[in-house]
């Protein structure tokens, strides 16, 4: 007997693990050596043009044409002497992924004769093809920001991202901003957030150091994704085409003795980690930890931290590289929130944390009563901006893909809360306590008030270890750094981490206004500070839960506090054009209030295909692989049923009891699938009519959706009583298998 999956098992049979990279040299040999750093700047660029890099790198200074010359030609040579063939600018649409479109960096010249004889002249790497590009941009999403009549895009260079070589072209990391300026992607907006974020947190920290004058937000991203054998991975339509399996009865054994954690990595995925890491490195990427996660096939790296708009571009090239490399090892990576039901999703942790120009982490407990001071600052401000806009910071993690992870095995449920630890609660509620009048006035009183004081100077004795963890939380503290939990494995982390940043300025400009004016009511700067730091404290207490995030009590818990839990997902993009959002965005010049529309409209746009590509699939899966099996397993039911009734004419009713229960029993099943395939391509026919995105994606979402899970519930069940030998499909406990 052979069948799809058949034949698929027995390729994934002669899959072996292998290397394909030596490690004969140490790390150090090739550590960045794609990566057009300073190191590398510094060699192939004039002192000028290097200077003019740097200012544009550390102040955001405009690079002037003649020197955007000298760069683009430096980089060339660097470039070509790698091996680079194309160039392009690599940018980030709304959709998540990156884009590039590679152009070569030989351009036709005139030869003898008016013939065009391909030279090699370099001539169209310029300053200004290095500083902006017009890709043909009219396949992406744009949300109505250009008309088709003008339906040009611009790319333009980032340099505080350093250029790389990816295969034989160099990549300039760029924003995609529309004709009319708008941006069209996913870096403009975090640029401007981390721009946004450093002015407002400098203005605080120079009230404690002169030195400071600029903070850098920090990222550390944690990358979780299951990998999956590509003869197995072709077998199934549905991982194909959507990257998750839109059905498949859940393994007798997935992870209920959690042996896969942390456990031993099997040899084919370990040759591909460390061939990846090899590229990382040679990318400049620091992989600091590998191995395995929870579910079965799932694994995880997470880089050293860095400053948030490069790890943010590594992410994505390290998602890239990845894709590639596991293609050597016969393998396929799935960044999909939820490739799997039944068993643990994948995310993306953002770690996060703001660190100054002078090296101080604002999130660091500090070692004496003023630097403590100066975290508490930071701290309250966080925790404030998380409270204030909980609901728009979740809905930046809110996809088709992320809501089918989110609230569901070990996975924090759409509702924000910040969890900060016992000692740091303790310390808060101590503050919370103290009286208006002021710290001193509360120290003589209060004997209790002082010993709790007493706790703010000694911070740095107490600090909350590693340990102190509540993995329950989407937002926790974690020692030295947030981490945000909720982003999804397949996000772009810009698009959640600019949201964070914005906030978080929002409330540190707050801050500082406040203290101004407590200050001018005639209170010391520290009492006016230590006022504000308790006014934010008190404000967001709601925000704080330090229990089990994934209990049903929490529902209740955070309803009761009036914490919205995002229900459904196009409620959430909504977020996005609330007039208190827009607001926000606009004061801190990170979008405008097209833009927002713009990104309302995407986001509507991406739901609708993403459903209609999964409604299409599942009803082709349906119809054209598990009737047709059912039916011939009926069939061969049928007839044994006919043969046993011709030996025994009088028992065969009770010789034949399970066939004869099964016969029927497959017959529903068929006629349900049917009858449920037809009302879900009705349902797709009657939002499809629909001309207003949002309005398709709300009707899709409620009509079109619930079927996803009320289709799959009926195809599990025939799996489970089909022969195997004749099921199609990968199954899970294959899918979920390496030797
Ligand atoms: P865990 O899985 O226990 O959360 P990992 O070691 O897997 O921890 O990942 C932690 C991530 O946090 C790493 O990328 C690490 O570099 C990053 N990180 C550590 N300190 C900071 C910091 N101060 N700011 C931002 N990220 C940080
Ligand atoms: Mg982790």
């Amino acid at each position: 007997m052979s069948n799809v999956r058949t034949r698929a098992m027995a390729e994934f049979a002669t899959h072996e693990a292998k290397r394909f990279y030596e490690d004969e040299k140490p790390t150090t040999d090739y550590f960045g050596v794609n990566v057009f750093d300073m190191q590398k700047m510094q060699m192939y660029l004039s002192e000028k043009a290097f200077n003019a890099v740097e200012a544009a790198i550390d102040h955001g200074e405009k690079i002037e044409r003649e020197i955007a010359d000298q760069i683009a030609a430096g980089m060339k040579n660097w470039a070509v002497k790698m091996g680079a063939t194309h160039y392009t600018h690599w940018f980030q649409p709304l959709t998540d992924a990156t884009a590039e479109k590679h152009e070569s960096f030989s351009s036709p010249i005139e030869g003898k004769a008016g013939s065009l004889e391909r030279k090699g002249s370099f001539e169209d790497f310029k300053g200004s093809t290095l500083i902006q590009q017009e890709p043909d941009a009219s396949s992406f999403p744009n949300g109505g920001l250009r008309n088709t009549f003008e339906a040009r895009g611009y790319t333009a260079w980032d340099p505080s991202s350093p250029a790389f070589i990816m295969g034989k072209t160099l990549c300039i990391p760029t924003v995609f901003v529309a004709y009319t300026g708008e941006s069209l992607d996913q870096k403009t907006p975090h640029l401007k957030s981390i721009a946004a974020i450093s002015k407002a947190a400098t203005a605080i920290c120079r009230m404690f150091d002169k030195n400071v004058s600029k903070v850098i937000p920090q990222l550390g991203i944690e990358q979780e994704y299951f990998l999956v054998d590509e003869a197995l991975f072709n077998a199934r339509p549905d991982l194909q085409a959507c990257g998750r399996t839109l059905l498949g009865h859940n393994a007798a054994k997935d992870q209920q003795l959690e042996d896969h954690y942390f456990g031993a990595i099997p040899s084919r995925v370990v040759a591909f980690m460390q061939d990846f890491e090899t590229e990382a490195y040679k990318l400049g990427v620091h992989l600091k930890t590998r191995h395995n996660e929870v579910a079965p096939n799932q694994f995880e790296f997470a880089p050293i931290y860095g400053e948030a708009n490069i790890s943010s571009d590594q992410n994505l090239m390290m998602m890239i590289i990845m894709k590639s490399i596991a293609e050597k090892h016969k393998l396929k990576v799935l960044f999909h929130e939820k490739p799997f039901d039944g068993v643990n999703g994948s995310g993306k942790h953002c770690n996060w944390s703001l660190v100054t120009n002078t090296g101080v982490n604002l999130f660091k407990p500090g070692k004496t009563p003023r630097t403590n001071l100066q975290f508490l600052c930071f701290f309250a401000s966080v925790i404030r901006g998380v409270y204030e806009h909980n609901r728009l910071l979740m809905s930046t993690v809110t996809s088709l893909n992320n809501m089918y992870r989110m609230g569901g095995h070990e996975a924090p449920p759409t509702i924000l809360s910040v969890f900060i630890g016992e000692t740091l609660s303790r310390l808060v509620e101590s503050i919370e306590n103290y009286s208006d009048k002021g710290v001193e006035a509360v120290q003589k009183k209060d004997v209790k008030v002082r010993s709790k004081l007493h706790i703010v100077n000694q911070i740095p004795e107490i600090l909350p270890d590693n340990t102190d963890r509540n993995r329950t939380s989407p937002f926790a503290f974690t020692g030295n750094r947030f981490e945000f939990r909720a982003v999804g494995s397949s996000a772009n982390v810009a698009s959640s981490v600019f949201v964070l940043n914005t906030i978080v300025a929002e409330q540190l400009i707050r801050f500082k206004e406040l203290v101004v004016k407590y200050m001018d009511d005639g209170l010391s700067e520290a009492k006016a500070m230590m006022k504000v730091i308790r006014q934010f404290f008190l404000e967001s207490k709601k925000i704080r839960f330090e229990g089990n995030g994934y209990s049903e009590e929490w529902r209740q818990e955070a309803q009761r506090r009036g914490l919205s839990e995002i229900r459904n997902t196009t409620d959430a993009f909504a977020e996005y054009i609330d007039k208190k959002n827009i607001k926000l965005f606009q004061d801190l010049d990170i979008m405008t209030g097209k833009e927002a529309v713009a990104r309302y409209e995407v986001l509507n746009e991406i739901y609708v295909k993403k459903l209609q590509i999964e409604a299409r699939v599942l009803g082709d899966l349906v119809t054209n692989h598990v009737i047709p099996t059912a039916i011939t397993f009926q069939n061969s039911l049928i007839s044994n049923v006919q043969g046993v009734k011709e030996l025994f004419p009088d028992e065969y009713k009770t010789l034949c009891e399970t066939q004869l229960r099964l016969i029927p029993k497959i017959s529903g099943y068929i006629n349900n699938l049917s009858k449920e395939v037809k009302s879900m391509i009705d349902a797709r026919k009657v939002a499809n009519k629909i001309e207003d995105i949002p309005t398709r994606a709300k009707e899709y979402e409620k009509n079109v959706f619930p079927y996803m899970h009320i289709i799959r519930q009926y195809t599990d069940k025939l799996e489970m009583v089909i022969d195997d030998e004749l099921w199609p499909l990968p199954k899970y406990r294959e899918l979920q298998s390496f030797r």
